[in-house]
């Protein structure tokens, strides 16, 4: 990719947006005033606060550049579409609930994306100073330190990583959502619920958990640094429906290494498959 853009600016002066939001997050856990965005959404003054840091700093420094943040799409209430400009992915706060019951599981997430192709990305969990941060073509890093995804082979042995309280708020296929769940924690060691997917994803490219899996309930600010980050430290990351992967669609199946993504990808489609062949049986025999 030929890109004049000086990346190594850009990631300095996000570096120095996200520290400085780490500072607020970490001086206001007891004055948070709490909204309900929705049904299973939540915002904290906290939220607004850094991501209005981040869009008039990134607005100052680079005014031709776009910026994809959560709670000014939800504001908006209109997704933007992903051009080849240089374009910011941002979340104030993944993980706000944590935030908001101080579960130090929560960071603040941002990747910046040229001609739709990742540059560089971090995670930032101020709770316990884990700076994790990756450039393009030039690995993954945590505190500075190289990080590697796990060399784990067996799915068996392997930990997932999922938020299975998403379970009451999904709308459409409920039970074949449930049962691809089921399906996955069958299939692996154990199952654990970080309740942040930035910081899933951190925690697969430092090579904690194994395997991610999520579709139908993320959005594109959840997963564009995490992505970036699990690739530049060895791991796999596709569109978990088989398409090519999109950011703007944030279906995702992730693992440690190819092997372990494929089966996690056969498990699902074969989870939909089973789910029809039972859809098309009880219509067989509804008919009779
Ligand atoms: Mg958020």
């Amino acid at each position: 990719m030929s890109c004049d853009l000086d990346i190594a600016k850009c990631f300095d002066f996000a570096t120095e947006l996200v520290l400085q939001a780490g500072k607020i997050l970490k001086s206001g856990e007891d004055e948070q005033i709490i909204y309900k965005k929705n049904k299973e959404d939540f915002v904290t003054n906290y939220d607004q606060q850094i991501e209005k840091l981040f869009i008039d700093g990134l607005a100052k420094e680079f005014p031709d550049h776009r910026i994809i943040a959560e709670e000014t799409v939800f504001t908006m209430q209109k997704m933007p579409e992903l051009t080849d400009a240089p374009t910011w992915f941002l979340d104030p706060i993944d993980g706000t609930i944590n935030f908001m019951h101080s579960l130090p599981y929560f960071c603040i997430s941002i990747a910046l994306m040229v001609r739709k192709e990742f540059v560089l990305g971090i995670i930032y969990n101020p709770s316990n100073s884990e700076f994790y941060s990756a450039i393009k073509g030039k690995g993954a890093f945590l505190n500075g330190k190289p990080i590697h995804v796990s060399n784990i082979t067996d799915l068996k042995q392997a930990m997932i990583g999922s938020d299975v309280s998403i379970i009451k708020y999904v709308k459409k296929d409920k039970d074949i959502y449930t049962a691809k769940l089921i399906a996955l924690i069958e299939a692996t060691q154990t199952i654990r619920c970080i309740g942040s997917a930035a910081l899933s994803m951190a925690y697969l490219a430092r090579g904690i958990i194994d395997v991610l899996h999520a579709d139908g309930v993320l959005k594109p600010w959840d997963i564009a640094a995490g992505t970036l980050l699990i690739r530049e430290a060895g791991g796999t990351v596709i569109d978990s429906k088989g398409g090519i992967y999109d950011i703007m669609k944030a279906n995702i199946t992730a693992a440690a290494n190819e092997s372990l993504t494929r089966e996690i990808f056969k498990i699902n489609i074969d989870t939909d498959l089973k789910r029809k062949e039972k859809d098309s049986k009880n219509l067989t025999q509804g008919n009779k």
